[in-house]
């Protein structure tokens, strides 16, 4: 394989190619090197392990000077360099004038923050040019102290010193700040009575997390509620408190030494957990933890310390926290320290802040490796506001409002994409207007006035409704674009392909041209439009948005479709997880079709498969029953159930069947995802497109995405899948701004 990588960063001046040039060597990878205007580019090619060795080692082994603060990776076909060379330089170009995301704390700082004879010793707000906080601060350009939420903050002479001399690595640091000048940390009780200051305040804290309280803390982009993560009965608390039943929580650990203890974390794995982004990564658990952090899963979602105040808290506890956004249910995370007090206590027993202002929310990022590669799930801190770079260049200044579930927004100018940051699901009027607020403020950033308006084509989610008011408002155009292209049009745009591709984008559900709900589609696809080649066969979902919760109406749905009334008799799970009259109701419900729309969704069909083999009757959150599925996963089980395509559907009946004949109820999750991966497979054939692009939810689910590339690409075939944002619904927003066929 042949990977591209692209650092920003202090890795010029300071021994980085050379550094380079040494692993490679070593490795025995080929490729170049090079400066470029903003940091350093390279391509190494050569066995997949080893390109995974040098992307963790060269965080490990980096000369002492360098620092490296954003990271873009690109997996690309091999074109067989024949060594590893340091290229001539780049012209020295512009440079781009763009917002960096929040930065992990670095190891120089880190080093400081521990050394006692040092005069930031301790100190949570420690930062310097290459890390600390940007894109929460910052109130507008230009990047400057008074623009930010540090401006409130006059410099002692010491830190003003560092800021104005050039040799010094605090250079025009904006947030620069000391335990003599900068932000203080206070620490409340649940009333929002001001307990005590300072450094006394952590030690209060670290006492409550020891006895196994919940403390609310004020990180980056929002706060966290952290506790214990290994004493069952004090995460329980938690989730009595958040009211979240089984969805997991993510925990942070002080060191990878520390993840290591209690996950087994990959090579590529432990590469991205100390990458400079710091996102909450999924990986493999070994069960020491509380089983309530990720009740019945088989991985937890890991991250590091990424400010210095968690740094401190982490490093004096030998203790993994629950590090979860501290909000009600689902409210968006809550930011400012009034917020804190008036709604927090329910929640937390005690509350950290401090008096520097987050300008704006952003949650942490999840990134999970998925077919071999690191997938972005939720893409936010540590990522947003880098640019995406388009294929082509935008005729117009357009602004797409994404999906409704997990949204992220796009403003979109020339060759260049800003997504927005988390905003979560605009489900109701007060999530709707925190993203109305987060729109105005990411355009007000980039003062970016829109000349056009995207949305999803589903007509009652919020945010159609908003982009018609918008657009009637501004007086601008209103284009609406069909879910499941705008989901292969991301990928697309994420791996900057151009021309035509088959496009496999399999989802929970998204609204269809038809008014039909579709989630299990094949579409051939350009930037100019689409047609829907294959699909699979509609079945209802009874009782609509109760389907999503209850994967048994999806089995018997399913099983309705094939057995009709016969069904009701057959000795099956969730046929037997139900009373008589229940039973009956949904069985009429399916026969009149009364609020049980069809739908081809292969996420649906997931949950189908975990009812009919006994793992999930009920859920409490959307894909668990895929993500069980996945868990059990084996790829020694190699054989797959019976499929047939008539006409442009797919036909899941013999699946069905095979299913439920099926002895070895074991290994099912792993024939039913094989039997998908087939599926692909035979379509890709029919339809003859050597480019196919993988997106929608049910593509994170690593062994299918694994076992489809396996497949194609013995075939001939190029799959492609996300890299830059997310397969899922956060990801729709980019590829609703590439739909042209409008405005070209
Ligand atoms: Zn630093
Ligand atoms: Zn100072
Ligand atoms: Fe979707």
């Amino acid at each position: 394989m042949r990977l591209r990588i692209k650092l920003r960063g202090l890795v010029q001046g300071v021994g980085f190619r050379p550094f380079l040039y040494r692993l490679a060597k070593e490795l025995n990878l080929k490729g170049w090197v090079i400066n470029s205007p903003s940091g350093v580019e390279m391509e190494v090619e050569g066995e997949k392990g080893l390109l995974e060795q040098f992307l963790l080692r060269l965080y490990q082994e980096k000369p002492p000077l360098a620092q490296i603060y954003s990271q873009e990776r690109e997996y690309l076909e091999e074109v067989g360099y024949e060594d590893f060379e340091i290229r001539e330089s780049k012209e020295e170009g512009k440079r781009e004038a763009f917002i960096l995301p929040d930065i992990a704390t670095c190891s120089l700082c880190l080093k400081e923050l521990f050394d006692p004879k040092d005069r930031r010793y301790r100190y949570p707000f420690i930062n310097c040019i290459h890390c600390g906080p940007r894109f929460t601060i910052i109130e507008r350009l230009p990047y400057d102290r008074q623009n930010t939420t540090m401006k409130f903050f006059e410099m002692c002479s010491r830190c003003r010193r560092e800021y104005e001399d050039p040799k010094d690595r605090r250079f025009h640091a904006q947030p620069i700040a000391c335990p003599d000048c900068g932000p203080k940390l206070s620490l409340l009780d649940k009333e929002g009575e001001v307990i005590t200051t300072g450094e006394e305040s952590l030690n209060k804290v670290l006492e409550a997390l020891k006895e196994g309280k919940m403390v609310a803390v004020k990180g980056i982009g929002g706060f966290h509620l952290l506790c214990d993560a290994t004493r069952e009965e004090v995460v329980r608390i938690l989730r009595e408190r958040k009211k979240r039943k089984e969805k997991p929580f993510a925990v942070m650990f002080k060191t990878i030494e520390q993840v290591c203890l209690y996950g087994e974390p990959t090579e590529l794995e432990k590469a991205l957990l100390l990458s400079p982004e710091a996102p909450i990564v999924l990986i493999r658990d070994k069960g020491l933890l509380a089983p309530s952090v990720a009740p019945s899963l088989k991985r937890i979602g890991a991250f590091l310390p990424y400010s210095p105040l968690h740094h401190i808290i982490l490093d004096s506890l030998d203790l993994p926290l629950v590090a979860t956004s501290a909000n009600l249910s689902e409210e968006p995370i809550v930011k400012d320290n009034q917020e804190a007090i008036e709604k927090l206590n329910t929640l937390a027993d005690l509350i950290l802040l401090h008096n520097r202002d987050i300008k704006r929310r952003c949650d942490d990022s999840v990134v999970k490796v998925v077919g071999g590669i690191p997938t972005p799930i939720r893409r936010s801190r540590g990522y947003v506001p880098m640019p995406i770079k388009l294929p082509f260049n935008l005729e117009r200044k357009v602004l797409a409002v994404g999906g409704m579930f997990k949204n992220t927004f796009a403003i979109g100018f020339k060759d260049t994409a800003i997504l927005s940051q988390h905003v979560g699901d605009v489900d109701n009027l007060e999530a709707l207007k925190n993203f109305e607020e987060m729109v105005f403020d990411l355009m007000g950033l980039y003062h970016f006035e829109p000349e056009v308006v995207v949305c999803d084509l589903h007509p009652s989610y919020e945010t159609t409704r908003w982009a018609k008011e918008f657009s009637q408002k501004w007086g601008i155009p209103l284009i609406q674009v069909q879910h499941h292209y705008a989901h292969i049009l991301s990928c697309m745009a994420d791996r900057e392909l151009k021309g035509k591709v088959l496009g496999i984008a399999w989802d929970g559900t998204g609204y269809g041209e038809d008014g039909s709900l579709w989630g299990g589609e094949f579409l051939l696809c350009d930037y100019k439009g689409y047609e829907r080649l294959f699909t699979f066969r509609p079945f209802r979902l009874i009782g609509g948005e109760k389907a999503i919760k209850e994967p048994r109406r999806v089995a018997l749905s399913l099983l309705f479709e094939l057995y009709g009334e016969k069904a009701l008799e057959m000795d099956l799970e969730p046929v037997r997880s139900m009373e008589e009259k229940e039973l009956k109701n949904l069985y009429l419900a399916w026969l009149k079709g009364i609020n049980s729309p069809f739908s081809s969704s292969v996420g649906r069909l997931f949950d189908g498969v975990a009812s009919l083999i006994g793992i999930a009757q009920v859920i409490s959150y959307e894909g668990q029953a895929a993500v069980m599925l996945e868990d059990m996963y084996d790829p020694l089980v190699k054989d797959h159930y019976g499929y047939t395509l008539k006409g442009s559907l797919v036909e899941w009946e013999s699946i069905l069947e095979d299913l439920i004949k099926d002895k070895e109820k074991e290994k099912a999750p792993s024939r039913f995802i094989n039997t998908l991966a087939h599926v692909c497979l035979e379509v890709a054939k029919e339809v003859g497109m050597e480019r196919v692009c993988l997106s929608g939810g049910v593509m994170q689910n690593d062994p299918l995405v694994s076992k489809v590339r396996e497949l194609l690409e013995r075939e001939g075939f190029r799959v492609y899948t996300h890299q830059k944002v997310p397969p899922t619904d956060g990801g729709l927003s980019l590829g609703q701004l590439l739909y042209q066929h409008q405005y070209i």
